[in-house]
């Protein structure tokens, strides 16, 4: 088999009762991914506790909005971009990647101009943030018997996978140490990292294809 990359990202959490469960999965392989937590989410201590368990365990900590409610584009005031972007960074606080990972809500984990507004566009350059958004969203929360098929055969297709899985109840976990069986078994190679085809923004700069993800 051609040689196939896979980045493994969990979105929406920290949960309790879920999160610590897919650490050990991870942990147990052997595997570092991005955890994208909800920065509300934060504000109860022992979630937070998750976040800095996770991180402890080497995998990096992302910031995925403080509300996780209205997408970017679709409230384009700059006020309401920096109320979610650094309302959520403050609640990481210490655990933040040093890169400032971000990525934008995408309501259902949609890709398009919803995803940023330009004034979240240029305050996330202003800030060197580095934004990366997904290629492969095997829609764990919404079909629990088919998304690890989804997930492979979306691995098959593409040289390097950037995989939205979810960290909250009735979504990946049941699955999760199949998937990660299936991709062990086939060979794939583990990345922490992100391909620039998914990296909107980093270190000031636009980076990917970031045109069709802004609302003009
Ligand atoms: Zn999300």
């Amino acid at each position: 088999m051609t040689e196939r990359r896979v980045t493994l990202t969990f979105d929406n959490g920290p949960t309790s009762g879920v999160t610590e469960r897919v650490l050990d999965l991870l942990g147990g392989a052997k595997i570092l991914s991005t955890f994208f937590v909800i920065g509300r989410k934060l504000d109860d201590g022992a979630t937070a506790g998750l976040m800095k368990q996770a991180h402890s365990a080497g995998h990096w900590i992302g910031n995925h909005t403080l509300s996780h409610t209205v997408a970017l584009g679709d409230r384009p005031e700059l006020a309401y971009a920096i109320d979610e972007i650094e309302g959520a960074q403050q609640r990481i606080g210490k655990f933040a990647h040093p890169e400032k990972l971000f990525r934008p809500y995408g309501n259902s984990g949609r890709l398009g101009p919803h995803l940023l507004s330009r004034p979240a566009l240029e305050h996330l350059l202003a800030q060197n943030f580095r934004t990366v958004i997904w290629n492969n969203l095997p829609e764990d929360w919404r079909d629990p018997d088919g998304w690890v098929e989804s997930c492979i055969a979306q691995v098959l297709k593409q040289d390097w996978s950037v995989v939205v899985l979810h960290d909250v109840e009735n979504a990946c976990l049941v699955r999760l140490g199949e998937l990660l069986q299936r991709l062990h078994d086939l060979g794939v190679i583990f990345e922490q990292d992100f391909p620039d085809a998914v990296t909107l923004t980093r270190g000031g700069r636009i980076v990917g294809p970031s045109k069709g993800y802004i609302a003009d």
